[in-house]
């Protein structure tokens, strides 16, 4: 490539990041970074992001970086897809709902993020891996964290054969 081109490639990232996330254009989908836009973004504070994606075997594409972004840089969180959906949107990140959920699997599926289903009609993704439990209140929908030493399970059911346990969760409901 001229030194000329090379010249005004290097442009690209900076105006890039004073950009809000947008989906691509129609048809476009959603592109893997090229490498400098990449690059710029590895020395910002997506850097630790795109660690955290490429260790759990994910491409860090914009759209996921964007909700990663929204789930992981304010402490452990409990979010439904429509929460998720409707923070990016207040965010300027321009993602449909499908969208917003096939991302939550693809997280829960790499074990960066685990989905406590509470009713057949509700999920929440839970940014907490480690072991533990929760509150379910019914009434106002919200979702809390037991320790997970603060529940003690004394019997399970014989496992059937070629069945091995992953983990036991409690969800305790409550009528609040
Ligand atoms: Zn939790």
């Amino acid at each position: 490539m001229a030194a000329n081109g090379l010249e005004q490639y290097e442009y690209r990232p900076l105006a890039y990041l004073h950009t809000p996330f947008v989906e691509s254009k129609v048809g476009q989908g959603d592109n893997e970074m090229d490498e400098q836009t990449m690059d710029m973004m590895i020395k910002r504070p997506y850097g630790l992001l795109v660690e955290k994606l490429r260790a759990s075997g994910l491409r860090p594409t914009r759209q996921r970086l964007a909700l990663a972004k929204l789930l992981f840089e304010n402490g452990n969180r409990h979010v439904t897809a429509e929460q998720l959906h409707t923070e990016a949107l207040q965010n300027k990140v321009r993602v449909s709902l499908a969208t917003v959920y096939n991302t939550l699997h693809q997280f829960t599926d790499s074990g960066l993020m685990r989905e406590i289903v509470v009713d057949a009609a509700r999920s929440y993704f839970d940014t907490n891996t480690s072991d533990h439990h929760h509150f379910f209140f019914e009434k106002s929908g919200a979702l809390t964290d037991i320790h997970g030493d603060e529940i003690t399970v004394d019997k399970l059911p014989r496992i059937p054969n070629g069945a091995k346990v992953t983990r036991v969760e409690v969800i305790v409901r409550l009528d609040a």
